[in-house]
């Protein structure tokens, strides 16, 4: 930690992975012999770089620019972009680190790999945002291609800042490949790609309850978030029988007792872009609770009674105290849509609790799986049908859960996904990584 002071929420990650992998490194000795572990924190590469663009006032702006490519073991690296204010060296870092393990766990042959920048796209005119994908872009695509490295979105980009960069990319490289996912679906995406991360976290969420005999059928559930993720968990929700009463942004959080108005979220979200406080307008007998009113010690979204909870808006939001109060509140699952949403100590007592918990890095790999599906697709140069994408999409959170569980018992804790899922990752990679020998 004393090279890197500022990277706090990449050595939470590592720690959890490194702590959760130590039964297996007692067990092999060829992990330490061939130093993966020094070898697996450090990133193949890391690019930082500047990215200018003009506003409409004619003024120009600049922002910093990230990709890590952090391991290519077992495939070209893969990964999302988030463009959000918080973006760091840090940030990326972490989100990368966890990428090679869920990319792992997916069964697919893809590596690891983020990006992002510090822009926030909040209030920009479409134009705006039009003219930073470029820029960034204009520097991205000398260190991207299709069997190189395959961007996706996250937080702050979604299906137009996909356009917007993949349509530079092809003008400055002159080539029409599928170097990025999550494209439109009339030139090149995959159908279920937008909604595949929060269908996936339900997906898993049932997979774990029935483990254990129970299903997410006629159970009250909170989602946090309003984005792609907390969406499409929030559709699935619905359509596996279940009650989803929460969401939230970063001004507030909604809660509806009746349960939450998909096509209102859709549209206030995905089309008019704007805060949840307008959700309240058309439903007068929900609550809106701004982020001032939250409790001082984590987030009023997790404050409900449920059985079970859906993380799906960003890191370390939900704290030891929600954790205490959701497991208080009844809820017996909890399914991670957001990459390392809940702290460590948050995560110390689902699992002391043997409560079904399932880690972002398994929970919400349907994105990045479907991401490898397009890919697939392009590749092949054929279309599969929704129902196709989607039936692939459940064998393959079936499959993750399968393998973190199977693992989690050969280690004698049946219930702790955590290290289920940590061990078959690492484990796929780091015996990759002994076979392509020292590099
Ligand atoms: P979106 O940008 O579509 O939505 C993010 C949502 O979370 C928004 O409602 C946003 O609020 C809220 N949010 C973001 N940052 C904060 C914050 N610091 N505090 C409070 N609220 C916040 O992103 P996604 O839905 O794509 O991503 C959500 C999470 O899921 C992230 O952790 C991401 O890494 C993870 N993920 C996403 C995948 C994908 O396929 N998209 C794949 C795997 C993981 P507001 O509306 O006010 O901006």
């Amino acid at each position: 930690q004393k090279s890197s002071p500022a990277q706090t929420e990449f050595y939470q990650a590592a720690e959890e992975v490194l702590e959760s992998i130590r039964p297996l490194l007692d067990s092999d000795k060829r992990y330490r012999e061939a130093s993966i572990v020094e070898r697996i924190v450090e990133p193949e590469r890391q690019i930082m770089f500047r990215v200018t663009w003009m506003d409409d006032q004619g003024k120009i702006q600049v922002n910093k620019g990230y990709r890590i490519q952090f391991n290519s073991a077992i495939g070209p690296y893969k990964g999302g972009l988030r463009f959000h204010p918080s973006v760091n060296a840090g940030i990326i870092k972490f989100l990368g680190f966890e990428q090679i393990f869920k990319n792992s766990l997916t069964g697919l042959a893809i590596g690891g790999g983020k990006g992002g920048s510090d822009f926030n796209p909040k209030g920009r005119s479409d134009a705006e945002i039009m003219r930073f994908c470029q820029s960034f872009m204009s520097e991205l695509y000398r260190h991207i291609g299709d069997t190189i490295d395959v961007p996706a979105g996250d937080i702050g980009v979604g299906g137009r800042e996909i356009g917007y960069m993949y349509g530079q990319y092809k003008r400055l490289t002159g080539s029409y490949e599928g170097v990025l996912t999550g494209k439109g679906l009339n030139w090149g995406g995959s159908l279920v790609r937008t909604e595949a991360t929060g269908y996936g976290a339900v997906y898993f969420a049932e997979n774990m309850l029935n483990s254990r005999n129970d299903s997410l059928d006629g159970k009250t559930c909170l989602v946090s978030g309003a984005g792609n993720v907390a969406i499409y968990t929030i559709e699935k929700l619905y359509q596996m029988g279940a009650l989803p009463v929460t969401c939230s942004d970063s001004q507030g959080t909604i809660y509806h007792a009746d349960g939450i108005d998909l096509p209102l979220l859709k549209d206030l979200k995905e089309v008019r872009r704007v805060s949840l406080e307008e959700y309240v307008k058309a439903h007068p007998k929900a609550r809106y609770i701004p982020v001032a009113d939250y409790p001082k010690d984590g987030h009023a979204v997790w404050r409900f009674e449920a059985q079970a909870a859906f993380p799906s808006a960003t890191q370390n939001e939900l704290t030891a105290a929600d954790a205490k109060a959701l497991l208080a509140n009844g809820v017996v699952c909890v399914s991670e849509g957001a990459n390392m949403p809940s702290t460590a100590e948050a995560v110390d007592l689902f699992l002391d609790a043997r409560i079904a918990y399932g880690p972002g890095k398994a929970a919400n790999a349907g994105g990045v799986a479907t991401s490898q599906l397009e890919m697939a697709q392009n590749a092949s140069m054929t279309r599969w049908t929704f129902e196709e994408v989607d039936t692939r999409l459940q064998g393959i959170m079936k499959g993750i859960f399968e393998r973190s569980h199977e693992t989690a018992k050969e280690f004698d804790q049946p219930t702790n996904l955590v290290l289920g899922a940590n061990i078959a990752g690492f484990r796929k990679v780091a015996d990759a990584m002994i076979q392509q020998g020292c590099v």
